[in-house]
């Protein structure tokens, strides 16, 4: 089959290598011509997920459509749909890219959220106390790797805060005291069948995943309650395709953080150690193939290669390529994104380490 992939990142580059495994194609709708996954894409329609003529082009091309990005614009989801499935759905993506509806949707199937206050209107300013404890104020769209969220200690910082971002509408969050970041990746298919992967520990560096280790450290309990919150919102959105649903552990209240409707950077270690990948779990379902198996062939852990690794001297600009050698090791794998210019805080690749238990004696 054709697959229609809006958005040509890393996910999608590593997305369209899972298709060609099971020898579907991709046609990608990016508005960069070098964006990563132009170099093994098999069409490429270069322009904006809103340009009219430019999705058109990329329907003709396609016979079933998927996301590698929760920021498209719902009327495009829309309009594709009448050239064919849309999985995940326009009305899942537009859940997920809205953290205010993304709140309203988890809180109203009874699943715990942090504290929060949703800024759309004046009025709404007017219910936020003088006194805040510290909180983040996050954009309710387009945020993605710590962008888009401002520290917030006063009232008066808020205001200036959200005068910077040019008072778009945003949430505030009571900032929370972390005692783990978890997350879960579940796939489920049009028939209604969900399958998902191990439970992962994710640790953030300034707001940015820097390592994820599948599975987490984390006591039945907790797991369980993981894996109930997460059924309860895949089957509540009638969700179609791979869903990442981000969890704040706060001793031990567990909170959900936020939901990405695509694969996610905690699930890269499932290339390696899983019998099917979440790439390859979101080809299946977007070209109606059953389910793969999630399960884990040994614990892995994934470490995400920033921009700042090329600079060997963060003050100085000059770009140096990393030294390979250090990390050629035994069982890790390097995966670069071919991203020509690094920047700091871009993530440029990831490694990935795979641990086993087995000897051959
Ligand atoms: P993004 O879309 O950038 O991933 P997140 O809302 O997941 O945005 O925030 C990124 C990271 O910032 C989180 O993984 C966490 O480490 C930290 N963070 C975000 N919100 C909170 C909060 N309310 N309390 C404590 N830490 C937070
Ligand atoms: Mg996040």
């Amino acid at each position: 089959m054709n697959i229609g992939l809006l958005g040509g990142g890393q996910l999608g580059l590593m997305m369209i290598e899972a298709a060609h495994k099971l020898k579907h194609k991709v046609t990608v709708l990016d508005s960069e011509q070098n964006c990563p996954a132009s170099k093994i894409c098999d069409d490429l329609v270069v322009g904006d997920y809103s340009d009219k003529d430019k999705l058109k082009l990329f329907a003709e091309n396609s016979d079933t459509f998927t996301v590698e990005t929760e920021n498209v614009p719902v009327e495009s989801l829309n309009f594709l749909t009448s050239y064919g499935p849309v999985r995940p759905s326009a009305d899942c993506v537009s859940i997920c890219q809205d953290r205010i509806k993304e709140k309203n949707f988890i809180s109203n199937l009874g699943i715990p959220i942090g504290p929060y206050y949703k800024i759309e209107t004046k009025l709404d300013l007017k219910k936020i106390p003088e006194n805040l404890p510290p909180s983040i104020l996050k954009t309710a769209k387009f945020g993605y790797d710590g962008k888009g969220q401002v520290d917030i200690k006063t009232k008066k910082n808020l205001l200036e805060a959200l005068y910077d971002i040019g008072n778009v509408p945003c949430v505030l969050e009571k900032k929370l005291e972390l005692t783990k970041e978890l997350s879960i990746i579940l796939v489920r298919d049009f028939s209604g069948k969900v399958v998902s992967y191990p439970v992962a520990e994710n640790y953030h560096k300034k707001g940015i995943l820097d390592t994820s280790m599948m599975p987490g450290n984390v006591s039945p309990v907790i797991k369980d309650q993981i894996f109930s919150y997460a059924i309860k919102i895949i089957q509540g959105m009638n969700y179609c395709g791979v869903l990442c649903i981000e969890f704040f552990l706060s001793g031990n209240q567990l909170f959900v953080n936020e939901l990405a409707p695509r694969p996610h950077n905690s699930g890269h270690q499932t290339i390696e150690a899983s019998i099917c990948s979440q790439f390859e779990q979101q080809v299946r379902v977007s070209t109606s193939m059953s389910l793969g198996s999630t399960i884990l062939k040994y614990p892995a852990k994934i470490k995400n290669l920033m921009g700042d690794l090329w600079f060997e001297d963060l003050k100085s600009k000059k770009i140096v390529e990393p030294n390979w050698e250090l990390y050629k090791k035994s069982g890790v794998t390097i995966y670069l994104y071919g991203k020509n210019t690094p920047r700091l805080g871009r993530k440029m690749g990831h490694l990935t380490e795979i641990f086993s238990d087995h000897t051959n004696d």
